[in-house]
């Protein structure tokens, strides 16, 4: 990276701010007014830009394209009661980015870019951060090689992107799961605790077919045996058996859902007594069976809680019991809610203001 940090700032002339309709934003497909480039190239990042959010130009050698040399982020800003804005636990994505990086061979981000990066982006388009309560901006910061060059080794040159999307309520329409038997998202040993871009594409086919049987998303499990749960579509997945948390441990395969590591402090927090560790899809059904099991729901970003209604195992549909009201799910949702709001009090100083 250059010594100082210096972002070139293009703010657009014709801002398309006043023409939006914040009360029926549809998820990811409204775009603020800018976006932050930054290239690397020559073994260093380079000077950075904020320009109006628009179409990027690449060769079509590019190894992002053809060997999927390509990472993302998923985060988000929220209102605060007291008139600012702020960022959930930023850093924990900058790391989470750069291990991407590492394992896809790509140049890690200093901290100081990426996060005077979002900053500089979040006060320039602070008009668009929506103030209704569980609204938010949610944040994509990517980077992809931007080589001229289409023989198979890591590209030298990267492009780093943020862009951000105005985004309202997520509609919490209880799950339809099921366990995948036969396809596997990712392998221990494989990419899946990274965010690139391919984990996404080779997940679209199993899912495409779980929907085609009435299914909203699958319920991941390990790739040698089927037997242990992974996650549940892009969500970690939780669940409440007998008063106990109990979620999958993290692995090669698992992506470290900032969600679901917020869950678990919360969970600490309450009291509740919390097990990672390997969860098989049978003692799930097990414990429904035996009307031990009280919630099950996915964690994440987009959705930070999506409660499961039914599951699907060995070819039979089996009913989870609706969440009550003082449910865990509730309550951590509702706790979330209250730090990233501005309004409860953050005692783990997740937010960071922009
Ligand atoms: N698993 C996968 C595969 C994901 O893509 C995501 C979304 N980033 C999650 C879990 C949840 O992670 P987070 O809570 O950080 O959004």
């Amino acid at each position: 990276m250059t010594e100082t940090l210096t972002i070139h700032t293009l703010p657009t002339t014709d801002s398309r701010l006043a023409t939006q309709d914040f009360d029926h934003l549809e998820f990811g497909k409204v775009f603020s007014d800018h976006m932050f480039v930054v290239d690397y190239r020559d073994g260093e990042w380079q000077d950075a830009q904020i320009l109006p959010y628009g179409d990027l130009s690449v060769s079509p050698a590019n190894s992002a394209l053809h060997y999927g040399q390509a990472i993302f982020e998923g985060m988000k800003a929220y209102h605060q009661a007291d008139g600012g804005v702020a960022l959930f636990r930023p850093l924990d994505n900058w790391a989470r980015l750069n291990a991407s990086a590492e394992r896809m061979c790509m140049p890690t981000i200093p901290e100081e870019l990426f996060m005077q990066g979002l900053r500089e982006l979040i006060k320039l388009d602070a008009g668009w951060v929506p103030t209704f309560a569980g609204s938010s901006l949610y944040i994509r910061p990517f980077m992809f090689a931007t080589d001229g060059f289409i023989g198979v080794r890591p590209s030298e040159a990267y492009r780093f992107v943020i862009f951000t999307c105005p985004v309202g309520l997520y509609y919490n329409k209880p799950l339809r799961v099921r366990f995948e038997q036969k396809y596997v998202r990712s392998a221990e040993g494989g990419a899946g605790y990274a965010k690139n871009a391919g984990n996404y594409g080779a997940a679209m086919y199993p899912t495409k077919l779980a929907q085609q049987e009435g299914y909203n998303q699958l319920i991941w499990t390990d790739a040698s045996e089927h037997r242990y749960v992974e996650e549940s579509g892009t969500m970690n997945a939780i669940f409440v058996v007998d008063g106990r948390v109990i979620t999958p441990a993290l692995s090669t395969s698992i992506l470290d859902g900032i969600t679901r590591r917020s869950v678990l402090e919360l969970a600490h927090d309450m009291g509740l007594t919390v097990e990672e560790r390997k969860v098989s899809s049978r003692e799930i059904i097990e414990a429904l069976k035996a009307g031990k099991l009280e919630e099950a729901f996915g964690v994440g970003t987009a959705a930070t809680i999506a409660p499961i209604a039914v599951i699907g195992y060995e070819g039979q549909d089996y009913e989870v019991p609706a969440t009550r009201p003082d449910g865990f799910s509730k309550r951590v949702s509702a706790a979330l809610d209250a730090i990233r709001s501005g309004e409860g009090a953050d005692v783990h100083n997740w937010m960071v203001a922009v």
